[in-house]
C-alpha cells in the first residue's frame, strides 16, 4: 500500500526547495513527499491520486501560484481529498500585513483552508515541524490510524460495543472500532484474545479484556482508582471544562482535590470536533484535546480523579460536607464545587431511540465521523454544536443535511458558522422540519421520516446516520430538593438567590448555591453563558472565592487555616 502523500506547491524555486527540503528530512520515510512547482500540477496529482485511492495528509500552498491563489488550490484540494489537511504558506514576518489576516480568516470560514503555516527559515526549522507534526496528529486521529488508538471489536456496532465507544470518546482516548467478522477484527481477536465475549477491548500496549465495566476500563486505561474514605478539601463534581479547571487552580493552590465524574474527561466539550473561540488556539482545539491537556495539568499538580463513578447525593453533617458516590466509600470535604454541566435531549421518537447507537447517535460527532465516509448524514438541531457537526461531519460523509425546527439559522447560531456552512458545498439545510419517525433494516438507520412544520407534509429521506444536538438539560436531579434552582433545574447562585433560601447572616458568595460552601460553576449554573472559556472562568473563579468563604466561614482559633490569602468578605 501506498504511503499517505505530504503535497507542497509553490512558483518559487527557493521557497519550494526549502519546503522539500524539511519535508524529505524529516517525514520520507513514512510519507511519500511530493514538491510541485505549479498550481496545474499540484490540481492534476491531487485529482489522480484521488483516483488511485491514495491517502493525501497534508497540502501546503504558497500564497501566490501565477494563474491562481493557493487558498483557491487548497480549496479546490478539499473536493478529492476532504479530509486532507490543507495550509497556506506565509513568509515571516507577513503577519504584519494586516490584509494576510483577513485573508487567512475568510478562507478559513470558508473552509479553503484550514491553517496558515510560517515558511521554513533554517534548517532545522523545529516551529515549522511542529506546526506540521499537529497536523499530521489531527489527520490521524480523524483517520483512527493513530498508532496510540485502542481497539474495540464487537459483533454490531450498537449495544455495549457503542456504549465503551462512548466511554472511550468521553475520556478523550482515541480509538476505532471493527466489526469481529470483518478480516481485520479477526486478526486483531485471534492475536489478543481469542474465544472471548465481545465486545474486546484492545489496548496499544497489547493488554485485552473483555466486555469490562466503565469503571474497570477507565482504570485499565490509566484513572487512578482514587483512595477510599477520603477527607479532602475540595471536592469537584463534573470533569467539563469548568470542573478541570477549578481542579488545576484547586491542586495548584494547594487544596487537597478530589474530582469526580460518571464519565469521562471533558464533560460536553469533548464531543466539540473544533473549538474555535477559545482563547490561545487559532487554528481551533478539538474538545478532547483540550479536556487531556487540562487533565494532565490538573493530575500533574496533584489534583485526585475518580472517573466513571455517580456522585449520588450532597448532604451537610457535622463534619462538613458529606459526598456519596456509587460503588466507592462516602468523602468528605470542607467545600465542594458542583460543574455538573447538562446532558443531551433526547428525541422521543421510539423507532430512533431503539437506533441509538446504530446510526442514531447523541453527544457529537466525535467517534461516528469517520465511520460515515461517502454516506448520507443528518444534523438536528439549530445551535452552534449543530453547525459545528455539520460542518466536520460534511469533511467525510457524502452529504449532511441539517435539519431545523425554526425559520432562519442566523437566529441561533454565529454568524461565522452560519458563514461557514452556506459556503459548504455538500451541506443542506431544512429550515421549520422536524423528524417524527424513520427505521431500517438490519438494526441501524436507513431512513427518517421529515414533516414539515408549515405544510404538516411528511417525508421519508434515505439516511444512513442522524446526529440530535437539540439542547441539554441541567445534571441537578441528584441534589437536595431545597437547593434552590430555577423552573428548569439550573442552580441560582449569589445574588439571585432568593431571600428565604439562604441561611446565614453573611451574604452569599456570587458562585455560592443556597448550602454554603457549595459552589455552582459553568453550564449548570443559573444565566452562565454555556461557553467553555466562561466555564473555565468561572472554575477558577470559584477557587478564589473558596479560599474567602472559608476564611469567612472558619475563622476560629484552632481551625486549619484557609489556603491562600483570607478574611476578604466578597460583596455578594
Ligand atoms: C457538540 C458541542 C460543541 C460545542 N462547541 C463549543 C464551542 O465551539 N465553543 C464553546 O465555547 N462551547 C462549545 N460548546 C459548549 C461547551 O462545551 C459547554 O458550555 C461546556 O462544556 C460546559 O462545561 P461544564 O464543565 O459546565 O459542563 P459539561 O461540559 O456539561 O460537563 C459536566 C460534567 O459533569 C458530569 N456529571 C454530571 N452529573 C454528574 C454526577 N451526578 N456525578 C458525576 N459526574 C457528573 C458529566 O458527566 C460531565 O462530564 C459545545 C457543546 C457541544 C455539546
Amino acid at each position: 500500500m501506498r504511503p499517505p502523500v505530504l503535497l507542497a506547491v509553490d512558483v518559487d524555486e527557493a521557497g519550494l526547495a526549502d519546503v522539500q527540503r524539511e519535508l524529505d528530512d524529516r517525514y520520507a520515510r513514512h510519507y511519500e513527499v511530493l514538491c510541485l512547482p505549479s498550481a496545474a500540477e499540484a490540481r492534476e496529482r491531487l485529482e489522480t491520486l484521488a483516483g488511485e485511492g491514495v491517502h493525501v495528509a497534508l497540502v501546503l500552498a504558497a500564497r501566490e501560484l501565477g494563474e491562481t491563489t493557493g487558498v483557491e488550490l487548497l480549496g479546490e484540494a478539499r473536493r478529492f481529498h476532504p479530509q486532507a489537511k490543507r495550509a497556506l504558506l506565509i513568509a515571516w514576518g507577513e503577519w504584519g500585513d494586516a490584509g494576510i489576516g483577513a485573508e487567512i480568516s475568510e478562507a478559513t470560514i470558508h473552509a479553503r483552508i484550514d491553517h496558515h503555516l510560517v515558511r521554513p527559515l533554517s534548517a532545522p526549522d523545529e516551529r515549522f515541524h511542529h506546526a506540521v507534526s499537529s497536523f499530521l496528529v489531527e489527520w490521524a486521529d480523524d483517520q483512527r490510524v493513530a498508532p496510540h488508538a485502542i481497539h474495540v471489536v464487537g459483533d454490531s456496532w450498537s449495544g455495549r460495543a457503542y456504549e465503551l465507544r462512548s466511554t472511550l470518546e468521553r475520556c478523550a482516548l482515541p480509538h476505532r472500532f471493527t466489526l469481529a467478522d470483518s478480516p481485520e477484527g479477526s486478526a486483531i481477536l485471534a492475536e489478543a484474545m481469542p474465544n472471548r465475549p465481545l465486545p474486546v477491548i484492545v489496548l496499544p500496549d497489547g493488554r485485552a479484556f473483555a466486555d469490562p465495566s466503565n469503571a474497570d476500563l477507565a482504570r485499565v486505561t490509566g484513572s487512578p482508582p482514587g483512595t477510599s474514605g477520603e477527607d479532602v478539601d475540595l471536592v469537584i463534581v463534573g470533569a467539563g471544562p469548568a470542573g478541570l479547571s477549578a481542579a488545576v487552580y484547586g491542586a495548584s493552590e494547594g487544596l487537597r482535590t478530589m474530582v469526580v465524574d460518571r464519565g469521562g474527561i471533558g464533560g460536553q466539550a469533548s464531543s466539540s470536533a473544533s473549538i474555535r473561540n477559545y482563547l490561545g488556539f487559532p487554528r481551533g482545539v478539538t474538545g478532547s484535546t483540550l479536556a487531556q491537556q487540562a487533565w494532565e495539568q490538573a493530575w500533574i499538580l496533584g489534583a485526585r480523579f475518580v472517573l466513571m463513578e455517580n456522585v449520588t447525593a450532597l448532604e451537610r453533617t457535622e463534619d462538613g460536607l458529606v459526598v456519596r458516590i456509587s460503588d466507592f466509600p462516602d468523602v468528605s470535604a470542607r467545600a465542594v464545587i458542583l460543574a455538573t454541566g447538562a446532558e443531551y435531549r433526547r428525541l422521543g421518537v421510539p423507532a430512533l431511540e431503539a437506533l441509538s447507537g446504530a446510526g442514531v447517535y447523541y453527544g457529537g460527532t466525535g467517534s461516528e465521523a469517520h465511520g460515515h465516509t461517502g454516506s448520507d448524514v443528518f444534523v438536528l438541531g439549530g445551535a452552534n454544536s449543530a453547525g459545528q457537526a455539520a460542518l466536520h461531519l460534511a469533511q467525510f460523509a457524502r452529504r449532511v443535511t441539517l435539519v431545523l425546527r425554526g425559520e432562519s439559522l442566523e437566529r441561533r447560531m454565529s454568524h461565522y458558522l452560519v458563514r461557514q456552512l452556506e459556503a459548504t458545498p455538500n451541506v443542506a439545510v431544512r429550515l421549520d422540519t422536524e423528524i417524527v419517525g424513520g427505521g431500517g433494516e438490519a438494526g441501524s438507520l436507513g431512513r427518517l421520516v421529515l414533516r414539515d412544520r408549515r405544510t404538516g407534509a411528511e417525508e421519508t429521506v434515505p439516511a444512513d446516520g442522524l446526529f440530535p444536538m437539540i439542547g441539554a438539560d441541567p445534571q441537578t436531579g441528584w441534589l437536595p430538593a431545597d437547593l434552590s434552582r430555577d423552573e428548569a433545574g439550573f442552580l441560582l447562585t449569589g445574588a439571585d438567590l432568593p431571600g428565604d433560601a439562604w441561611p446565614l447572616a453573611r451574604e452569599p458568595f456570587p458562585l455560592e448555591t443556597s448550602m454554603p460552601g457549595v459552589l455552582a460553576v459553568g453550564d449548570v449554573r443559573h444565566g452562565s453563558v454555556k461557553r467553555v472559556a466562561s466555564a473555565v472562568g468561572e472554575g477558577s473563579v470559584a477557587i478564589r472565592m473558596l479560599h474567602q468563604l472559608l476564611a469567612a466561614d472558619r475563622p476560629a482559633a484552632g481551625e486549619p487555616a484557609p489556603v491562600g490569602d483570607s478574611g476578604a468578605r466578597a460583596t455578594g
